[in-house]
């Protein structure tokens, strides 16, 4: 099982990306830390604003290897710990899981003999008219099905607990009743 945490900084970046992208794809690459096993918190994320249409984004591989190079040299090439761990578009106008395309191209990249992770993840994110994001990541392996990624969205009453919440010396229980009146609060979910 394959988890992967999105911080709220992070979330607050996709929702500027998506809302600037409008009615067009934007997408990119996705650099993680190992936090433990299976336990993965994205560390930052390459965006290209051009290329994508309404329906399909087109990868520009070469941008994608810079802001790669730049993120291993800043991490200081701790491979084991900072790494890529896969793509990531969004689907303004369609929900936000794999189409038949984007499930042809996973398993491409992940079947491809140069590929050395593992598995790759594919993020799809859309931006939702009341400004939230909906998000879904799956993990594809060479020659086997892809398979969920559980996502937690700091921030979000369905995911991970608020940062204000964390840094507070308070019992797990203390913080799930706080975090689900918060939730009624906000008049979400
Ligand atoms: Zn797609």
């Amino acid at each position: 099982m394959i988890r992967i945490r999105l911080s709220a900084s992070h979330l607050a970046r996709f929702k500027r990306e998506l809302s600037r992208a409008g009615s067009r794809e934007v997408g990119g690459v996705l650099a993680a830390e190992l936090i433990s096993d299976g336990v993965f918190t994205i560390a930052d994320f390459s965006v290209q604003r051009t290329g994508g249409s309404v329906a399909s984004f087109v990868r520009e591989p070469s941008m994608h290897k810079r802001f790669l190079r730049r993120f291993f040299q800043r991490t200081g090439y701790e491979y084991e710990r900072f790494n890529y761990i896969g793509e990531w578009h969004s689907h303004p106008l369609f929900p936000a899981v794999p189409s038949p395309t984007d499930l042809r191209q996973m398993q491409s990249i992940a079947d491809d003999p140069e590929q050395v992770a593992t598995f790759v993840v594919l993020l799809i994110v859309r931006l939702r008219p009341a400004g939230k994001i909906e998000a879904t990541a799956h993990a594809f392996r060479r020659g086997r099905l892809p398979v969920t990624v559980t996502l937690e969205m700091e921030g979000d009453c369905t995911g991970g607990l608020h940062a204000n919440e964390r840094s507070q010396r308070i019992s797990l229980r203390e913080r799930v009743a706080l975090r689900d009146e918060q939730c009624s609060l906000d008049g979400s979910r």
